[in-house]
């Protein structure tokens, strides 16, 4: 296992269509276990492999709220829980799409910056598993959000593309000029504050 470097934008190569995989070989299964490896790593609850610099359509997930060391699959709505978990798709493809609904997405490659963003509330994805077998999966919660968020990036898209222009053209503009803060040199107190409970929320 290892831990791979994640891109963070403005990086050009977030930016790059990621291609079908033909079949799941050994060696994209040990990456797609590495990828795992990485996302927990960073705390974050998806990764796909364009954030790793790797061109191929496979994005891992683990939306199970913890707390305590222990899965708090309580919170987690009827659909959610009968999606298996960790979950890992290769050549995910959304085939039905219902309903609107809003989130404070973050994301591994844009950290600590979150932003609402809207998107379906159900959807329903096909694939293959890490195994390489077909798979089917129906969704919604906070996991039908974070697949949404992790095939746009399979798409060259990322999450601050999707707000209003003006927010978006602001929030890309700061992050091309300042880069991204430090947290482990905070500027002052407000900042410590807002980066302590940004690290609360949820990575994508
Ligand atoms: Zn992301």
């Amino acid at each position: 296992m290892a831990i791979l470097e994640v891109l963070k934008f403005p990086d050009p190569r977030l930016r790059k269509k990621c291609a079908a995989v033909k079949e799941v070989t050994p060696e994209l299964k040990k990456f797609a276990e590495d990828m795992l490896e990485t996302m927990y790593s960073f705390k974050g609850i998806g990764l796909a492999a364009a954030q790793v610099d790797r061109q191929i359509r496979l994005l891992v997930m683990d939306t199970r709220p913890k707390e305590n060391g222990e899965y708090k699959l309580e919170e987690m709505t009827e659909l959610e829980r009968q999606v298996p978990m960790p979950f890992v798709i290769f050549n995910p493809v959304i085939v039905r799409k219902e309903g609107k609904t809003t989130y404070d997405e973050g994301c591994l490659s844009v950290p600590t910056y979150y932003e609402t963003v809207e998107r379906f509330n159900l959807v329903e994805v096909t694939g293959l598993d890490i195994n390489g077998k077909p798979i089917q999966v129906t969704t919604d919660g906070l996991t039908a959000i974070c697949v949404q968020h992790e095939i746009d990036h399979l798409d060259g898209k990322l999450f601050i593309d999707r707000l209003s222009p003006i927010k978006s053209i602001r929030i890309k503009n700061k992050i091309k000029k300042f880069g991204y803060p430090d947290p482990s040199q905070p500027q002052d107190e407000e900042e410590l504050e807002e980066l302590l409970a940004d690290q609360e929320e949820h990575r994508l």
